[in-house]
């Protein structure tokens, strides 16, 4: 029998450890105060052997495609996010990335390939820095979240504002040029977040790249309760649309360019990693609750890290469920992602009859229409849902 063996460009590898857990995070994530690090990356290393040996999903084979196994320059972009994977000690993360990029032996392949990190700024210190940049990282994604010390303490996160601006720097000395910043906006009004003076604070460190989350509340969170019982706000749309403008207009006035509807930066420094979901291209993920796509049929693993680390070592793999999705689901999952970037959607995948509304959301301001795509504006980026909806759904107006 001969297996369907994929060439990895894109690797995602989920490492779910985190110290506490924010108020507002809903992840999957296992809080310890010890992490278990050798034993997450040998159960890590022993998915991936799986994986390339093609064993993950024979029913696959069946549809016929073979690849050639450990091609050194496949691999394009490897994705370290979590949790916090910068908790995971240098040591560990040095091995993990020395399996993962075993075939890509000499260093200007190695440096070809964007190598992100997410960390936390506490965790970033100048000898764990040197070491990252040494194991092949090559991009730092900071989950800084805001300047505010008073913000940063109801989120319950471990950092300081001033961690955050130590942290860039000692990136930087060590040679990790690549920063991207995580901020969350749309803040329950009674904290009195000053959203300017955060997006001037980030600004500040001149960053290769931004990304903007708006505030949800995801049930059984500390913030859900709180909500529940009347201790702070919920966030609101018009919030969360004020602070969305603000960030387009500050940000595109100090020479940033939204490329996705959360994310923004200078000159090229988009996320490839990211890029590669959002234009739909295969990925492969490890670790609990990673995904896996192959243009077809995505398949997931087990969330909760015990129940990964059981099925690891019986059964070298840990996926948990599976879908394909249908002609119809992908031709929408396409329209979406698309008009979910700079991108946009060309004007021959819209069917005649949903066109109709195209003109009025261009005078409306929520779509640009030229070249034979149609963009959306930030006007539209807020109403994403909606128009996605308009331009696949029953005929209605927005
Ligand atoms: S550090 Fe990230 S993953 Fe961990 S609890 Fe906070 S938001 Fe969730």
């Amino acid at each position: 029998m001969s297996y369907y063996v994929p060439i990895v460009r894109h690797l995602y590898v989920h490492i779910p450890f985190c110290v506490r857990r924010c108020s507002y995070c809903d992840f999957s994530i296992a809080v310890r105060k010890r992490i278990p690090a050798a034993e997450y990356v040998q159960c890590v290393q022993r998915e991936f052997q799986l994986v390339q040996s093609g064993r993950v999903d024979p029913a696959a084979a069946l549809r016929g495609s073979t690849s050639t196994r450990g091609a050194p320059d496949a691999l394009e972009t490897l994705y370290l996010g979590g949790g916090t994977p910068s908790l995971l000690g240098t040591d560990a993360l040095s091995a993990l990335l020395g399996s993962l990029l075993d075939s890509a032996s000499s260093s200007s392949i190695r440096e070809a390939i964007e190598i992100t990190l997410e960390a936390n700024p506490e965790d970033v210190t100048p000898v764990a820095a040197r070491e990252w940049r040494r194991a092949g990282v090559n991009r730092v994604s900071l989950g800084a979240q805001s300047f505010d010390d008073r913000v940063l303490q109801w989120m319950h996160r471990s950092h300081d504002a001033a961690r955050i601006t130590e942290a860039v720097r000692t990136l930087r000395a060590a040679g990790i040029d690549n920063v991207s910043l995580d901020l969350i906006f749309a803040l329950p009004v009674e904290l009195r977040r000053d959203w300017t003076r955060d997006l001037d604070a980030a600004l500040a460190l001149l960053p290769a790249h931004l990304s903007l989350y708006g505030l949800t509340v995801e049930e059984r969170t500390p913030l859900a309760r709180w909500i529940s019982r009347g201790a702070t706000s919920a966030p609101d749309d018009e919030r969360y649309a004020a602070d969305y403008l603000v960030a387009h207009e500050q940000l595109g006035a100090a020479g940033y360019h939204f490329y996705e509807v959360s994310n923004a930066c200078r000159g090229d420094l988009r996320s490839r990693h990211n890029s590669a979901y959002w234009s739909g291209r295969d990925y492969v993920g490890l670790g609990p609750a990673a995904h896996s796509f192959d243009g077809r049929t995505r398949r997931w693993n087990v969330a909760q890290w015990e129940a990964y680390r059981r099925a690891i070592e019986v059964d070298g793999t840990a996926v948990e469920s599976q879908e394909t999705l249908t002609a119809e689901q992908q031709e929408l999952e396409r329209l979406y992602l698309a008009l979910r970037t700079d991108e946009g959607l060309s004007l021959t995948a819209v069917r005649a009859p949903h066109a109709a509304p195209l003109q009025t959301w261009g005078t409306a301001g929520w779509v640009d229409v030229a070249d034979g795509r149609v963009r959306c504006t930030p006007e539209g980026w807020l109403r994403l849902d909606a128009l996605v909806r308009a331009l696949t759904g029953p005929l209605a107006t927005v």
